[in-house]
């Protein structure tokens, strides 16, 4: 499900340029080739431009655009909606900034939002400022579409699915129906699944929004975000809070992102896959509860994820008996860093509930699957899971 023959689709490369993932990665948002250029560009630092005369653009001060983003959310839109024209991408310093940027951007006092209740840990500072706002705010769980029970009146739907550290799915397609026949507006954070492994405007979302801090650029070492979408009014009025905000990547972090996008096909493929055989492991162990990957076949989130992704992404999660039991699993690995966030070239895991913000079990273990030989990953996991048994 990973390779050129899912190409084809609604929204698949134009006619006369078909290609797949991988092309599409390594050449996404490139320049016309110039002789004696470099291939991408470097980072343009600059607050300000040369600008004799009537202020006009394209490029007039740092904080409303930059050559660097501009190359980067061309690559942006080209892998969110390949083939597809009028589709904007704008990035963000962050993926916090992506979201919140779209969310007050769009609603205002009087207006009604659906967010997940099981949605990244920021959501409830999100939504104690949106009220302060005097904008009403529902919540409702990612699986199972009970979003249908809370859409009455409400002006934008929030998905994040896969759900953020849950990994519950629900079918956008059927939400997106939903919402749009009452006028409300679905934005979708991709994050988890990355535009390799979903495609949200395609399955009707009107903004796809992500952190590219996680496995978009895959090394862990830039913060990032952006917001594509089609309706031009909507985007314009996110480009407006963008620039009210000034909540812009430096340009070195946009061309750092540019830069690894190219290995984004790589990456997926490597870590999602490992991903499923660390799954498969982890599902022999007695002490191991609440397996949790989209991609394993009797996965609760496996039949509808696999309706509307592609690739089931580089998370899996689950529960061991007791907070005492996952500190002593996660002391005891090597080649697996006890740290938050996901995506990276490098495993990362950690026990969730240390936070305090998302409802799991003290056991709860988030692991983020990396893109070590998958040999020696399982047998690092496997020898901690026996080390920690006491
Ligand atoms: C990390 C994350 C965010 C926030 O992104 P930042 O780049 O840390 O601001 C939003 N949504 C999801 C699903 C995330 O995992």
């Amino acid at each position: 499900m990973n390779d050129s023959a899912t190409e084809g689709g609604p929204g698949a490369a134009a006619p006369g340029s078909p290609c797949g993932d991988g092309t599409r990665a390594v050449r996404a948002g490139l320049p016309e080739p110039v002789k004696h250029e470099p291939t991408l560009p470097g980072p343009v630092f600059a607050a300000h431009f040369h600008l004799p005369g009537d202020p006009t653009g394209p490029y007039t001060y740092g904080r409303d655009e930059n050559p660097t983003w501009t190359l980067l959310e061309r690559a942006v839109a080209e892998l969110e909606a390949p083939g597809q024209d009028g589709v904007e991408a704008l990035v963000f310093a962050s993926g916090m900034a992506a979201i919140s940027s779209v969310l007050f951007s769009q609603l205002r006092a009087g207006d009604t939002v659906v967010l997940p209740s099981d949605g990244y840990q920021v959501f409830p500072l999100v939504r104690a400022q949106l009220e302060s706002y005097g904008i009403e705010v529902r919540t409702a769980p990612t699986g199972g579409d009970a979003q249908l029970e809370v859409l009455d009146g409400a002006q934008l739907l929030w998905l994040e699915t896969p759900s953020n550290p849950g990994l519950d799915v629900c079918d956008v397609r059927r939400l997106v129906e939903a919402a749009h026949a009452q006028g409300a507006l679905v934005a979708v954070d991709n994050t988890l699944a990355t535009p390799l492994g979903q495609r949200p405007l395609e399955l009707g979302a009107d903004f796809a929004v992500a952190s590219g801090t996680k496995q978009l650029t895959g090394h862990g070492d830039v913060l990032l975000g952006y917001v594509t979408g089609r309706d031009a009014e909507a985007m314009a009025a996110v480009r407006r809070w963008r620039k009210i905000v000034g909540a812009v990547p430096g340009p070195m972090e946009a061309w750092l992102a540019h830069r690894s996008i190219a290995t984004l096909q790589l990456r997926v493929d490597r870590q999602n896959a490992t991903a499923l055989t660390l799954a498969q492991a982890l599902r022999k162990r007695p002490e191991v509860t609440g397996l949790r990957y989209p991609g394993l076949p009797d996965d609760p989130s496996h039949k509808i994820a696999s309706q509307q992704m592609r690739r089931y992404g580089c998370v899996v999660s689950f529960t061991l008996p007791t907070r005492a039991r996952a500190d002593l699993f996660l002391d005891r690995l090597r080649l697996v860093d006890d740290a938050t966030s996901f995506g990276g070239v490098r495993s990362t895991a950690e026990r969730r509930g240390r936070w305090g913000g998302d409802a799991v079990p003290e056991g709860f273990v988030r692991f983020s699957v990396g893109a070590e030989d998958p040999e020696d990953l399982v047998a690092d996991v496997l020898r901690a899971l026996d080390e920690s048994a006491g």
